[in-house]
């Protein structure tokens, strides 16, 4: 017998009304709706309600999210806002982090979100305070979603003597994945040579914060390439931001975007951030300054978004809800028809889950019955009106249930670090 059964929802990709059973966490049953439901220990009456796989954030910051408070002046450029947080890093304690960040982390869970990628700063500055708080909390919140943690190098690796070693030391404290962010030194190819060779010693994954300019010669995508192809590395790295590209002559971005394709390279969209930092220098015409994604899409790369930051230098805005920078990018890449809705839908589940190397994800048999209902039978209203999640499951376990006054389920807070 299934423990629980979603009797006739609405899921993507499937133009007749289906049924979910979970066993166990796992999805074990899948099917058109039959009149005579499968036997199961809850049956929920979805009456064509929506059912998707849980969001995956596959991009965000947790130890630097929450400084508006702190700072004495507002950002208004990627300089001042790598500057500023750079700053307010000293001051930082573990429990500050830890508590930022759980906060954060709850209302994503209550948004839907199943998996998060996160990036944790490893430098001289704030050392591997964040990366030893998030690994204890990976652990603390393992019941309501998966965190994967990037050793990001934000001040550069070379200009801060040091950071080589602290990032070794954060891949053996249990980073996921290597990060990088080649505009942060002055030798980019020395700093990607870096993270693919730390990358390839440990089998990790990587992740790039990557040309994040309006300067269309800033391209260091090309060099990413390159080494993705030469450490046969094809699906196992990611880049973040990508703007320049937006600068660069179309025709040039399209091949780009075709070897971006061809090396299994992973492209997320940061519009809120993206948005707020960059055009700055425009005075008419001003860039929007997003990775060009429909040309992306285009050619084949799997492109998803990420909210980034919340409330801080980088971006003084931000809730954590994936359907936040759902609309903000559908708005700003005209990505507005019925098609494109449920696409920015996809990109919020599937393909940020390949972005981030997610196994055993979605709504297929088998996989893992991580599940957000909706109270909309139309895909494209999840989009429009954003919806409070009518109830969400990691592992077949309810987390919320708006319908009922049970609140969100919290983790234990007598975990202390
Ligand atoms: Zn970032």
């Amino acid at each position: 017998m299934l423990d629980l059964l979603f009797h006739n929802v609405t899921i993507p990709h499937s133009s007749e009304r289906m049924d979910v059973g979970v066993s166990d966490g796992i999805i074990t049953y899948l099917a058109e709706t039959e009149d005579e439901a499968a036997i199961a220990k809850e049956v929920i009456e979805a009456d064509g309600n929506v059912l998707l796989p849980g969001f995956v954030e596959p991009h965000i910051h947790l130890d630097k999210a929450y400084l508006l408070d702190q700072m004495e002046q507002d950002a208004t450029n990627l300089t001042e806002a790598i500057q500023f947080t750079s700053e307010l890093k000293k001051s930082f304690t573990k429990e500050d982090i830890r508590e930022r960040s759980i906060k954060v982390l709850e209302k994503c869970i209550g948004y839907g979100v199943t998996h998060l990628r996160c990036h944790v700063e490893v430098d001289p500055i704030v050392g591997l305070k964040g990366m030893e708080v998030l690994s204890d909390l990976r652990e603390t919140f393992r019941d309501q979603l998966q965190i994967q943690l990037v050793a990001f190098p934000q001040e550069g690796i070379f200009k801060q003597p040091g950071t080589a070693d602290l990032m070794e030391k954060a891949m053996l404290l249990g980073a996921d994945v290597v990060g990088g962010i080649p505009y942060n030194d002055d030798d980019a190819v020395e700093h990607i040579d870096f993270v693919f060779a730390l990358a390839a010693k440990w089998n990790k994954p990587i992740d790039f914060h990557v040309d994040f300019s309006d300067d269309p010669t800033q391209l260091a995508i090309r060099d990413i390439v390159k080494r993705t192809l030469a450490y046969d590395y094809q699906g196992r790295v990611s880049v973040g931001h990508l703007t320049s590209l937006a600068s660069v002559p179309y025709h040039e971005a399209q091949l780009i975007a075709e070897d971006i394709a061809e090396a299994g390279i992973s492209v997320m969209a940061l519009p809120a951030t993206d948005l707020f930092l960059n055009g700055r220098s425009d005075q008419e015409r001003v860039r929007r300054g997003v990775t060009p994604v429909k040309l992306l899409i285009e050619k084949g790369v799997n492109v998803s978004f990420g909210t980034n930051n919340i409330q801080n230098p980088f971006t003084p805005f931000g809730t954590g809800d994936p359907l936040d920078i759902a609309l903000l990018l559908a708005q700003v890449a005209q990505l507005g028809t019925k098609q494109d809705a449920e696409l920015l839908l996809d990109m919020a589940t599937v393909h940020a889950a390949k972005a981030i190397g997610l196994e055993e994800y979605g709504i297929a048999l088998h996989n893992q019955a991580d599940l957000i209902l909706f109270d909309t039978t139309n895909l494209r209203q999840i989009l429009l009106e954003r919806p409070p999640r009518q109830t969400v499951w990691k592992r077949g376990v309810k987390q919320r249930d708006n319908n009922s006054d049970e609140k969100m389920i919290h983790v234990a807070h007598g975990a202390e670090i």
